[in-house]
């Protein structure tokens, strides 16, 4: 079966917490702290790999988790770092946050790290917090906690040629004959439910070609299998487009050939300016008459070839001519993205709020960054954070907001009283 689209849940690791620990040495008492830090928790990254030509890998295991940072240790000793996890999928993969659908990345260049989630951030040790006039602090702060996301996971087949057809035309045929590729072939109508993809070996070069099912007339206004899987083709850099010119099945081969250009246009018109080989398939069973009434319709303007997907008539021809059209045409570029907010840490914003008379609520990534560092319990902790609280502005905010002496305010899940 072929997979092309998934929903998976990522988290990269969280930070370690910092560590609280005071030096012990012989014959020295109240030696000065010594708490390490901890470490940065693993990144979320996907890469391409060349193995995968499906999402198929995703049905099952659908969550991925980088490593946590380790705590810190005594001795100044820094907690190790969370492996990164690194998340191999099919080239052409698009990733998409699930809430907003917007695009995070297009996994298209081989060898390249996407960093889709950073891993938290470590806590820093008690260490980091001694100063002249607090020489001994017995707090620490808590390491970076990530969130987990829902993403989704589209595969965009990336191949150099895409065939298209009515159904019964001979293409999975054809792509059995040129490529490594097994579709499957039978003398019904959609034999092929989902493009299938084979490597086309000529002489030291190769290119991919996507055989594309299911396109019938009306499939871009929702009827039949076609509109879902044209998606496919949007990336492709030129169609080979084989008619039954021996009309087995009692069609018109030049009305199927407008019929199919029309479909194109109607899903997306820049598929109509890709580069188009017409491949007149079945002559082995055509007349000789058939072949020269559609070429004399069709004209000048598309270059014609005739073969025999079955017996092999005239295949390396074709081949050579693709390869020959692909030479001059540009590899496609990868989809704009943007990089996901949590790189954009907040760690300035300060929004206050009057909830009621006498009670105000501070929240803001500033907030949120500073609580991490205080363990309230300890003194010397609370005090610190008493006079960033100062230092910083917060309590003139509240002033100029209206707060007095003995009213309350709210910072995360903790209460105070304001003293001035
Ligand atoms: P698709 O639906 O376009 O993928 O068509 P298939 O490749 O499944 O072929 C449909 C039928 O046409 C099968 O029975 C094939 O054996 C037959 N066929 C394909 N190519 C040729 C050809 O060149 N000559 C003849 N006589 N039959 C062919
Ligand atoms: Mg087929």
């Amino acid at each position: 079966m072929f997979l092309d689209k998934v929903t998976i849940f990522v988290k990269a690791g969280n930070g370690g917490k910092g560590a609280v620990s005071f030096r012990k040495e012989k014959y020295v008492a109240n030696g000065g702290p010594d708490g390490g830090n901890g470490g940065r928790g693993g990144d979320i990254i996907f890469k391409v790999s060349r193995d995968l030509n499906t999402l198929i890998n995703f049905r099952y295991e659908k969550h991925f988790k980088a490593e946590n940072g380790e705590g810190g240790g005594r001795k100044n000793c820094n907690g190790k770092q969370g492996r990164n996890l690194i998340i191999p999928v099919p080239r052409g993969t698009v990733v998409r946050e699930f809430e907003t659908g917007r695009i995070i990345a297009d996994i298209f260049e081989e060898d390249k790290d996407y960093i889709i989630l950073k891993g938290g951030r470590g806590g820093r040790g008690n260490a980091f917090f001694a100063t002249p006039t607090r020489q001994a602090p017995h707090f620490s702060e808590e390491g970076e906690q990530t969130k987990e996301f829902n993403l989704v996971l589209e595969l965009k087949t990336i191949a150099d040629v895409g065939i298209i057809g009515f159904p019964n035309v001979g293409k999975s045929t054809l792509l059995s004959t040129i490529s490594n590729a097994k579709p499957k072939i039978a003398n019904y109508h959609f034999t092929t439910l989902f493009p299938n993809l084979g490597v086309v070996q000529y002489f030291e070069h190769s290119f991919v070609v996507a055989d594309i099912p299911g396109l019938i007339e009306g499939a871009s206004g929702g009827l039949g299998l076609g509109h879902d899987f044209l998606r496919h083709i949007e990336r492709t850099r030129m169609l080979v487009h084989v008619i039954d010119i021996s009309s087995v099945d009692g069609r018109d081969p030049y009305n199927d050939f407008l019929v199919i250009n029309d479909e194109l246009k109607t899903f997306n018109k820049k598929l109509t300016k890709l580069p188009q080989l017409v491949v007149l398939n079945k002559v082995d069973i055509a007349t000789p008459e058939q072949i020269t009434e559609f070429k004399k319709k069709v004209g000048k303007k598309y270059k014609v070839i005739e073969v025999s997907a079955l017996i092999r008539t005239n295949i390396e021809e074709m081949v050579t001519e693709i390869y020959k059209m692909l030479k001059d045409i540009p590899q496609p570029e990868a989809m704009p993205t943007e990089v996901m907010e949590i790189d954009k840490r907040d760690t300035t914003s300060i929004n206050i709020l009057k909830k009621k008379e006498g009670y105000f609520e501070v929240s803001g990534g500033y907030v949120d960054n500073l609580i991490r560092s205080i363990v309230l319990s300890d003194y010397a902790s609370n005090a610190y954070f008493q006079r960033r609280l100062k230092d910083d502005g917060i309590l003139e905010m509240l002033k100029v907001k209206g707060a007095t002496n003995g009213d309350t305010i709210r910072i995360s899940d903790i209460e105070f009283e304001m003293l001035d």
